[in-house]
């Protein structure tokens, strides 16, 4: 191949989320673009789980990324459940954007796959799988080329570009060889998790198709997501020390798993009599961290560039929006519209603005995981049981909402009054809470009554001791101002 074959308007190196979309969306605004990969597709990315919301789905929309094929026999999730061990639990219905009110918990191999088809097809792309990058070319301090090999050879290869992107996600190699600096790198105690999919889950007591979320209250958090092909992914999520105390005596990632899900009874009921079809994968210490995103000759979109706790299940979505924003400044910069810098400034800007609320609310999130206490628990019910506060939770993964929205003092203090409200008129009548968990249909055969849980029941005993008492020093304090 000579020289002026082999020279692009861009590489990518990366070719999933961030990459095949970026390389779709250059090459439509008219670029000639070589994207590469060294893995091979169909294959699963790095760690990562499922979950991808309308507004994922929106920018895939703007490059015709067919939802037939990134999403083929996945169920659409209209629900979202929220467990805290059988203490409460809130349901919230995904809300409409743009047309689609679900979710989907994808098959990310095949979700991969499908948008790296895309990108090869598209005019102006060249996509080269099973090529693996392993240097910079440089003139100067710029970069203008990468070289590397393809699978299975040894016979080193070099391709030149204005522009050279790393979209080869979170231990970028591009990112290592610029020697990019990171930044509002967090610091604090990180999390990890664990994860597999599995076939034939006993069904849970809504029968559709559900992302459930279950907190043990412990430290730990669990999501059960239904996914392609009738398997749905189960994760075990939790801080770092929390997750490594289970880990003792257990040598194997799948013994690990094993204990964390015995430790969430109503999770490890499910699991009965299901069968686990991929292996156990996880991830220690989940950084969080951006990076420096562009430089004289190069650029980087996706995890290489900021990467977070998957806690909120916002990443498909941001290396997504990064690969749109900095195609967008790039090609005004080749249409002239913008010098370089400007162009990468204005992506700079635009990729902060769009992910840093989201990034500062994952790390507060996180917070969740932590043992609660019991009045956080009795606050945590007030709140869902009060429908306006879960329709606006129900807004935030969807971005369409935040969660400060929701986290009013107005919207706390009203939910605590009318919490305590019902609780003492539930404790007078013996009526069922909205937020009472029903037993699992394996649970109700097996005689499981449903019924108020013991916390809720005390939770109601408490008010109903502490209302003679209010009342008593109510009178006292009206007394003492006559
Ligand atoms: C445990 C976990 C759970 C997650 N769950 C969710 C979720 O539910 N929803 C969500 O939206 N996000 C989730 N995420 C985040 C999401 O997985 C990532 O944000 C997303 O995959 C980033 O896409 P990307 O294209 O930037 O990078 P990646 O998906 O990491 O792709 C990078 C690509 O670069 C290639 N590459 C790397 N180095 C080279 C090289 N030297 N030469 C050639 N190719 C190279 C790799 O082969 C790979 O194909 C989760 C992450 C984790 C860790």
């Amino acid at each position: 191949m000579s020289l002026s074959e082999s020279h692009y308007a861009v590489i990518v190196v990366g070719g999933r989320p961030s990459g095949a979309t970026l390389a779709t969306r250059l090459a439509q605004g008219g670029l000639r673009v070589l994207l590469l990969d060294r893995a091979t597709f169909p294959s699963l990315p790095a760690v990562s789980s499922p979950i991808i919301y309308a507004c994922t789905m929106a920018l895939l929309d703007e490059i015709g990324a067919p939802e037939a094929e990134y999403a083929h026999n996945t169920p659409k999730i209209r629900k979202l459940v929220s467990e805290s061990r059988d203490y409460y639990r809130a349901i919230a219905t995904i809300p409409e954007d743009r047309g689609r009110a679900y979710a989907y918990a994808i098959d990310r191999a095949r979700f991969d796959h499908a948008l790296w088809r895309h990108a090869a097809n598209t005019h102006g792309v060249t996509a080269l799988e099973g090529f693996g990058v392993t240097d910079l070319l440089w003139e100067g301090d710029r970069v203008i080329g990468v070289e590397g090999m393809r699978h299975g050879s040894r016979k080193a290869e070099r391709f030149y570009a204005d522009l050279i992107v790393g979209a080869d996600g979170r231990w970028s190699l591009v990112a290592r060889k610029v020697d990019a600096p990171l930044y509002n790198v967090d610091d604090s105690p990180t999390t990890s998790l664990y994860y597999a999919y599995w076939r034939n889950l006993q069904p849970y007591d809504l029968d559709e198709p559900l992302m459930v979320a279950h907190s043990t209250l412990d430290g730990l958090g669990y999501l059960i997501m239904d996914s392609a092909d009738g398997t749905a992914a189960v994760v075990c999520e939790g801080h770092a020390e929390t997750i490594e105390r289970f880990s003792q005596g257990a040598g194997a990632p799948e013994a690990l798993y094993e204990a964390l899900l015995q430790n969430a009874p109503r999770v490890w009921a499910r699991l009965q009599g299901a069968e686990r079809v991929t292996s156990v994968r996880g991830l220690k210490h989940v950084p969080n961290y951006y990076r420096q995103p562009y430089g004289k000759g190069w650029a980087l979109v996706g995890d290489a560039v900021h990467h977070k706790d998957p806690l909120g299940g916002q990443g498909v979505y941001d290396a997504v929006f990064s690969a749109k924003a900095l195609a967008e400044q790039y090609l005004a910069h080749k249409r002239g519209q913008l010098d370089y810098e400007s162009a990468m400034q204005g992506y700079k800007a635009r990729l902060e603005e769009e992910t840093l609320p989201v990034y500062y609310n994952t790390l507060a999130a996180r917070a969740n995981l932590a043992p609660s206490d019991p009045f956080q628990r009795l606050l945590g019910r007030y709140l869902v049981e009060s429908p306006e506060v879960i329709e606006a939770l129900a807004r935030v993964p969807a971005r369409m909402g935040d969660i400060t929205q929701v986290m009013t003092t107005r919207h706390i203090v009203l939910s605590i009054a009318k919490g305590a409200a019902r609780d003492v008129r539930r404790a007078l009548t013996g009526e069922l809470s909205p937020s009472a968990v029903p037993p699992l249909p394996i649970e109700r055969a097996q005689g499981v009554q449903e019924t108020n849980s013991y916390q809720q029941r005390l939770g109601c005993l408490g008010w109903l001791l502490a209302l003679p008492a209010i009342m008593m020093f109510g009178g006292l304090a009206a007394l003492r101002r006559k």
